[in-house]
């Protein structure tokens, strides 16, 4: 038996003060944290301690963080929902009527987290007749975003999604309906059921315990869970976060004769020759448009 008392563990549950961890050793146990400060959130990366004559452990220290995956609270404040993802997965649907400006969204943010995203685009059981391939997919796959076409009905490219993120840390995001419990149902071990997991939250009232849970995924590695997560809407960004975060237009831009072309009015800019010749999709140029204005307009009403 290792006779140490101290030892490294992975956040894979976070119930408010609560975490259960994932030992070096594999062994899942329960801990408390040490002090006020420190506030661990599910992708965390701690040191722990034993307790003397407990089960619990105790964490005394958060390893510097990758990445978060953050929302402003209640008050305006930046709250964690997750750390560490190596993969943030966007879903759209054949239906509801896909919101590709919320798709963008969250690519901004993902791009701004220095974390790879991929597209998916489910229920594509349902593209006969009418139904077809929304022309807005192939703009991601021109601004080189991994898209697939799945199914959690067939079963259509799962596999491939599999493969994707195997061994990593991802979240799903995306409208609500798209699929999102349906498809991750269908990767995460058995026994791990989202609907049930999430049951767990516990509490009444404006003390509600926010339940955050890491789901082992069946190729191994994890898809975070929780309200916040499901419900998570990106932030608004500032104009370098937005011009940052549409990679195609961020690449580009390299090439426009001013270094901090904002890519609107600017004379020589590179991105406004890219669209006329059909490299960057005018889709996502209007997108961005509309995002860098929403800004602006944010920015006015505060002055
Ligand atoms: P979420 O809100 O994104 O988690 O979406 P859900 O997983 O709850 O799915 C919403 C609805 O779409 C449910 O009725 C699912 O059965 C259905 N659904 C999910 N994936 C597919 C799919 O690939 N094809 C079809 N036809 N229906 C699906
Ligand atoms: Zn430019």
């Amino acid at each position: 038996m290792n006779d140490r008392n101290d030892a490294a563990g992975l956040v894979i549950g976070a119930f408010s003060r609560r975490m259960r961890l994932k030992l070096a050793d594999h062994s899942i146990v329960e801990a408390r944290i040490k002090g006020k400060k420190l506030r661990p959130v599910c992708g965390d990366r701690v040191s722990v301690d034993r307790i003397p004559d407990e089960t619990d452990w105790l964490i005394t220290k958060i390893h510097p963080r990758d990445n978060e995956l953050t929302r402003p609270d209640s008050r305006g404040r930046k709250e964690v929902l997750a750390a560490n993802l190596d993969c943030i997965v966007v879903m759209a649907a054949t239906e509801p009527k896909p919101d590709w400006f919320v798709v963008d969204r969250y690519l901004v943010a993902a791009e701004n987290m220095s974390t790879p995203a991929i597209v998916v685009f489910n229920k594509t059981d349902l593209l006969t007749g009418e139904n077809v391939l929304p022309t807005a997919i192939r703009d991601y796959s021109t601004a080189k975003y991994t898209v697939i076409k799945t199914s959690a009905q067939t079963g259509r490219n799962l596999d491939q999604l599999n493969k994707l993120i195997a061994g990593k840390t991802s979240i799903v995001v995306g409208q609500s309906g798209v699929g999102k419990s349906s498809v991750i149902n269908q990767l995460i071990d058995d026994g791990h059921q989202l609907t049930a997991t999430l049951s767990r939250k516990h509490g009444e009232g404006r003390h509600t315990t926010v339940v955050s849970i890491m789901l082992e995924l069946q190729v191994g590695g994890y898809v975070v869970d929780s309200p916040g997560v499901r419900d998570y809407a990106p932030a608004i960004v500032s104009a370098d976060e937005v011009i940052r975060g549409y990679r195609e237009i961020n690449d580009t831009g390299d090439e426009c004769r001013f270094g901090n072309c904002k890519h609107l009015r600017e004379p020589d800019c590179a991105v406004k020759q890219a669209l006329e010749y059909g490299t960057i999709s005018a889709r996502r140029y209007e997108s961005y448009k509309r995002l860098m204005s929403s800004i602006r307009d944010r920015n006015r009403n505060i002055h």
